[in-house]
């Protein structure tokens, strides 16, 4: 086994070949190839393998596992996430004890504030975010009257724009989500799926959690600690640095799965299907911390960053210095967001209809299906093709018994009435 993830993060458990001798082991091939070795793949790898004892290749043109949840130790000896801050939570039991087969947890609800009105103050909006912007004491009932008093009825909500509009007013719009908006999208909400702005709530109570979710807990010791455990099988073979179009011709497999992006794999016949993509600025400064949560959010347009996270607070590390990542929203670069708009989705439609029509491949993951995913859902939706998998075998094998036991049958017939003939003679 060796360990091809960079900076030392993955200590010693990833399973993999090395690039030159990859093609020694395929002998007599692969039950599957599986492309990404993010959420989907690594899943879907794991179960194949564990459940189905199914000879695997799980390969990522990435230098490492993980997908865009990786994280890893930098020079200052920190826990960052490469792609930016992956919080881990969900309402699946059954996400939640499948993961917890691979890695213990560390209980951590998330926090963020929004740097506005030169003050920060909770995001999600919440009795102190109004109490801080507007000098006031409230009880729930007043912060609920008040939001009452700002919002502007929108008679049909169709855009980002109508759904804040419609529950906070413009005022407080304009102040948290329409900047934040028109930098993380390059549009303006009022020409986004209202999807986008309806995932954020609005709490009239003290609650200052951004997410809701009964399971709100981190890996331990790290995602890609977690990813490794996962894939450290005699069944699976990893192989980084290495993308679909260099072997899809070389590599014996009977079934695919691509986790990749659905109109690459069709040589974007119908068109690129739109994404938004993020750069990111990794630092350490030396300081001991930099901020008072995880996530500082920054709606302003006079800032080009939307946010600055702060690791420490996600893993509880002890450093005298703190490592950092601001995130800049980008045209171009890897595709991170699917943007929602329904032309896209139309677009999406079309490659959906041929991916249905192509026999053996299987798309899976946020950029197989072209869905913002998060990582609990990606999780359930691979348990669940697992599942769709394991129906299919038990249906293909009984029928082969059956036409096994069909053919026992007739063979006894014929010998029967063969020796009959013979009598009869
Ligand atoms: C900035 C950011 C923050 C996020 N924060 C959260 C969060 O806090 N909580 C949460 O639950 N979710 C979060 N998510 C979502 C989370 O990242 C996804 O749900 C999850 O990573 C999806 O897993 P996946 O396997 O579908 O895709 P990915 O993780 O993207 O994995 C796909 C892999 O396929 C590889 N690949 C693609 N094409 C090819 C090819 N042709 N050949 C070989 N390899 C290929 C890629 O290199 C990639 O590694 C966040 C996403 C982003 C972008």
């Amino acid at each position: 086994m060796r360990d091809l993830t960079p900076n030392g993060a993955a200590k010693g458990k990833v399973v993999s070949m090395p690039k030159r001798t990859r093609f020694a082991n395929t002998r007599s091939g692969f039950d599957y190839l599986i492309v990404g070795a993010g959420f989907a793949g690594s899943v879907l790898a794991e179960r194949l393998a564990t459940g189905l004892d199914k000879r695997v290749l799980l390969i990522d043109r990435r230098p490492h596992i993980a997908g865009n949840a990786y994280d890893h130790y930098d020079d200052a000896g920190i826990l960052i996430h490469r792609y930016g801050p992956h919080i881990f939570h969900t309402n699946s039991q059954q996400v939640a004890s499948y993961l917890s087969r691979f890695t213990k947890w560390r209980p951590y609800e998330h926090k963020v504030l929004a740097h506005v009105d030169n003050q920060l103050v909770p995001i999600p909006i919440n009795l102190t975010t109004l109490e801080k912007l507007y000098g006031l004491k409230l009880t729930p009932e007043d912060a609920a009257e008040f939001l009452k008093s700002k919002a502007e009825p929108v008679a049909e909500i169709r855009t980002s724009e109508d759904v804040v509009v419609n529950s906070v007013g413009r005022e407080l719009y304009e102040k948290f989500f329409r900047g934040y908006t028109r930098k993380q999208w390059g549009l303006d909400p009022s020409e986004l799926d209202k999807s986008v702005t309806s995932r954020v709530p609005t709490r009239t109570n003290t609650d200052d959690r951004y997410f809701g979710d009964s399971f709100q807990q981190m890996p331990l010791h790290g995602y890609t600690r977690m990813f490794e455990n996962m894939l450290d099988h005699p069944n699976i073979k990893v192989m980084l640095n290495t993308d679909f179009e260099e072997v899809r011709h070389e590599v014996q497999y009977d079934k695919l799965i691509y986790s990749g992006p659905i109109d690459e794999f069709f040589d974007f016949r119908f068109g690129k299907l739109p994404y938004r993509s993020l750069k990111f600025r990794h630092e350490t400064v030396d300081q001991e911390n930099f901020q008072p949560v995880a996530v500082v959010n920054y709606p302003s347009e006079s800032v080009a960053h939307t946010r600055i996270t702060e690791y420490k607070h996600l893993t509880g590390q002890v450093n005298p210095r703190t490592s950092l990542t601001y995130e800049f929203p980008a045209d171009d670069g890897d595709p991170y967001y699917p943007v929602p708009r329904p032309e896209n989705a139309e677009l999406y439609r079309k490659y959906q209809a041929l991916a249905d029509a192509t026999p053996n491949v299987t798309f899976a993951g946020r950029l197989g299906t072209y869905r913002y995913y998060n990582m609990d859902q990606v999780v359930g939706q691979a348990l669940s093709m697992y599942n769709r998998i394991v129906e299919a075998e038990e249906r293909d094998g009984a029928i082969a018994r059956a036409a096994r036991e069909m053919m026992t049958v007739n063979g006894a017939l014929r010998a029967e009435v063969a020796q009959q003939g013979a009598g009869d003679d």
